[in-house]
C-alpha cells in the first residue's frame, strides 16, 4: 500500500551545493520507485550566500517557513568566502537553521565502505562503525553573532546548559541501545575537558544525570585531545560518542578522514520536531562547478532522512528505500575500482552518481540488506 507522499524542504545552497543535490534527489526518487511509493514532493528553497546576495538575506522567512511545513527537509551546503557579512565573518544560515528549529542532536555516523580504503595501516580502520552525535545548538557556537571584540582582545563565550545537555545525552543514550539491539556493543563515551573548564565538568555532570535511565549501556569518558589521539591509533574502540558542539565540529571531520574524506560523511541534525540532512562537508568552492565534488555524503544524508522519515511517519517504505541506497552505494564502491577525485581518482559527480545509480536499479526486493 502507497503511504501518504513526503513532502521535503531542499536547500541546495552553494559552491557544489547544486550539483551534488540534483543527483541525490534523482536518487531519492528512485529509491521510493523502487519500493512501490509515492515520489517525494519537492520544495526548493533559496538560502545561502547566493540568497543573500540576490535577496539581502541568507535565511528568507519564506525559507525558514518552507523548512517548518516540510516533513523533513535536506540540505547541500552553505556558504561562499567570498561572500561575508558587514563584520566580516561568513554566511552559515545552516547554523541558524540548527538554532531556529532546536536541532539539537547532530548525527554523524562514522562508517567505512567496502573498497574505499581509509588511511590507517591497521585493517580494522577500513571497518569502522562508529556514531559521534554532536551537541548542535549551543556551546561555543552559542556565542556566534554574540561574541565581543576590540582592538586589544576577543572573545567567544561557551554556554552549556542543562536542557541542552540533557537532551543531547538522552539522544545518544537512545541511540546507544538502537545499535545495542542490532549487535552493536552498547557503549556511549562522553567527550569533554572537565578537567580543565567549569562548563564541560557541568556537561559531565549532566551526562551522568542522564546515565541513570540507561544501565543497559556502559559509560565511558575521554578528554577530547585523547579522544582525538584514540581516533587516529584505534578508532574502532568507539560505539557511540556524546559532545560539545565545537568539539563535535572538529571531530566529525577528523572522523570524516577515516572514511575517505569529506564526500563520504552524512550527517543529520535531528530535533524533537524537525530535522535537517546535511553532509559532513561545506560548499567546497574551492572545486565548485568542476565536477569534483563527491556526491556520496549527500547520497547517504538523504538515507538518513528515509530512515528517519520512517519512524517519524510510521512509514517503513521509506526505511526500505534509505537502506537501499545505503546498499547501493556500498555495491558502487565494493569492488575498489570506483575512487573519487578527493582519494586521488578520476571520479566526481556524474560518474559516482551514475554507479550508484546503476548499483540502485541492480538491486534485488529479496536482498536481506534491505529488509
Ligand atoms: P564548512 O566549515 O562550511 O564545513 P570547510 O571549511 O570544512 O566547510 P569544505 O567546504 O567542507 O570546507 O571543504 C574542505 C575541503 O574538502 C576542500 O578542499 C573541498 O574541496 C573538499 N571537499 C569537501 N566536500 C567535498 C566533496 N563532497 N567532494 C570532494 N571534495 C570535497
Amino acid at each position: 500500500m502507497k503511504n501518504k507522499p513526503m513532502s521535503i524542504a531542499i536547500l541546495p545552497g552553494d559552491g557544489i551545493g547544486e550539483e551534488i543535490t540534483k543527483p541525490c534527489v534523482k536518487l531519492l526518487q528512485q529509491a521510493l520507485a523502487k519500493v512501490g511509493e509515492a515520489p517525494l514532493i519537492e520544495r526548493w528553497l533559496e538560502a545561502g550566500a547566493g540568497a543573500y546576495t540576490k535577496l539581502g538575506e541568507a535565511l528568507p522567512q519564506t525559507t525558514i517557513d518552507g523548512c517548518r511545513s516540510a516533513d523533513a527537509i535536506l540540505l547541500a551546503a552553505m556558504g561562499d568566502p567570498s561572500v561575508r557579512y558587514p563584520d566580516g565573518t561568513e554566511i552559515i544560515p545552516q547554523i541558524d537553521l540548527r538554532f531556529e528549529l532546536e536541532l539539537y542532536a547532530g548525527v554523524r555516523p562514522v562508517r567505512s565502505v567496502k573498497g574505499v580504503k581509509g588511511p590507517l595501516a591497521d585493517p580494522r580502520g577500513d571497518k569502522l562503525d562508529f556514531v559521534l552525535v554532536r551537541e548542535s545548538t549551543e556551546g561555543l557556537f552559542a556565542s556566534v553573532g554574540k561574541g565581543t571584540r576590540d582592538e586589544l582582545q576577543a572573545t567567544d563565550t561557551q554556554v552549556i546548559t542543562r536542557k541542552g545537555t540533557a537532551r543531547v545525552s538522552d539522544f545518544a543514550f537512545r541511540l546507544a541501545q538502537q545499535r545495542k539491539e542490532k549487535g552493536h556493543p552498547g557503549e556511549l563515551t562522553c567527550v569533554d575537558k572537565a578537567n580543565v573548564f567549569k562548563s564541560m565538568a557541568f556537561f559531565r555532570d549532566v551526562f551522568d544525570e542522564a546515565a541513570a535511565a540507561y544501565p543497559d549501556i556502559t559509560r565511558r569518558y575521554g578528554y577530547v585531545d585523547a579522544v582525538a589521539l584514540e581516533m587516529v591509533r584505534r578508532p574502532w574502540i568507539y560505539d557511540v560518542m556524546v559532545t560539545e558542539n565545537m568539539f563535535g565540529d572538529i571531530l566529525s571531520d577528523l572522523a570524516a578522514g577515516l572514511i575517505g574524506g569529506l564526500g563520504m560523511a552524512p550527517s543529520a541534525d535531528i530535533g524533537d520536531d524537525h530535522a535537517v540532512f546535511q553532509p559532513c562537508h561545506g560548499s567546497a568552492p574551492d572545486i565548485a562547478g568542476s565536477g569534483k565534488a563527491n556526491p556520496t555524503a549527500m547520497f547517504l544524508s538523504g538515507a538518513m532522512m528515509f530512515e528517519w522519515l520512517a519512524g517519524e511517519k510510521n512509514n517503513p517504505a521509506a526505511g526500505k528505500a534509505g537502506r537501499m541506497i545505503v546498499a547501493a552505494v556500498d555495491d558502487a564502491y565494493a569492488d575498489g575500482s570506483l575512487v573519487s577525485t578527493e582519494r586521488g581518482g578520476n571520479a566526481g559527480v556524474v560518474e559516482i552518481s551514475d554507479a550508484v545509480g546503476a548499483a540502485l536499479d541492480a538491486l534485488e526486493p529479496a536482498d536481506r540488506r534491505i529488509s
